[in-house]
């Protein structure tokens, strides 16, 4: 096995433990290989080794590495988890499947127009701001019900909610708050879980986890 393909192996098992530890079936959960700053040699061992979602930050990094990539392996479905700028929603919507940043209503605006334009209606995740931290990104709690209402009355699938926890605090509480929300809305995906934590975030319910470090690096 190469060590790409042990690695994967690794993390698979791990989610597959969580999972059945918390009475849930494991092919509930995707996990999304977070590719950000990692090369397209890197991907490509990813990839043969049998992953098949990935995650980008960047829409300029994602437009440079990817298109090769995609030609020369199909069936590869691109996640866009970092921040997005309303300027680059045509990228966005023409390269990425699943969209996990959506948290503003200019955001929303241009996504919708963009996915007109290019023909092609990614799904979309409603960025929480769950620890209420003033410098992240994500809905304020207080504003979250109308903007799903919002999301639900466009034509982009609302395919859940996402959110990063606060760095320096206890994570399982966040996560079990952004189910709850879910539940609360009726909303059936959580993308929720990193390399320090998926374990948790698994057994709370997490239906994507992305997940970078612990897939490239030893
Ligand atoms: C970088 C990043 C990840 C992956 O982080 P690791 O700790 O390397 O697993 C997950 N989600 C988001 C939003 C990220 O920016």
């Amino acid at each position: 096995m190469t060590s790409a393909a042990s690695r994967l192996h690794l993390v698979r098992e791990n989610i597959a433990a969580a999972a059945q530890l918390a009475r849930r079936d494991p092919a509930e959960v995707t996990l999304a290989a977070v590719s950000k700053t990692r090369s397209a040699d890197e991907i490509a061992q990813l990839i043969e080794a049998g992953q098949r979602d990935f995650g980008e930050s960047r829409v300029q990094e994602a437009e440079t590495k990817w298109p090769s990539l995609l030609d020369r392996h199909p069936g590869i479905r691109l996640h866009c988890i970092g921040r997005l700028q309303s300027n680059k929603a045509e990228a966005a919507a023409g390269l990425f499947d699943v969209i996990h940043s959506l948290d503003r209503p200019g955001l929303l605006e241009a996504l919708v127009r963009a996915a007109e334009k290019v023909g092609r209606h990614p799904q979309v995740f409603v960025q929480v701001n769950i620890g209420e931290e003033e410098q992240k990104g994500g809905v304020a709690l207080a504003d979250l019900p109308g903007f799903i209402d919002r999301v639900r009355r466009s034509p982009l699938p609302l395919a859940g909610l996402m959110a990063i926890p606060p760095q320096s605090l206890e994570v399982s509480p966040f996560f079990a708050l952004l189910a709850k929300l879910a539940r609360r809305h009726g909303v059936s995906g959580l993308s929720m879980g990193m390399s320090g934590d998926y374990r948790a975030a698994v057994m709370l319910g997490a239906t994507v986890v992305r997940v970078g470090t612990a897939l490239f690096e030893d």
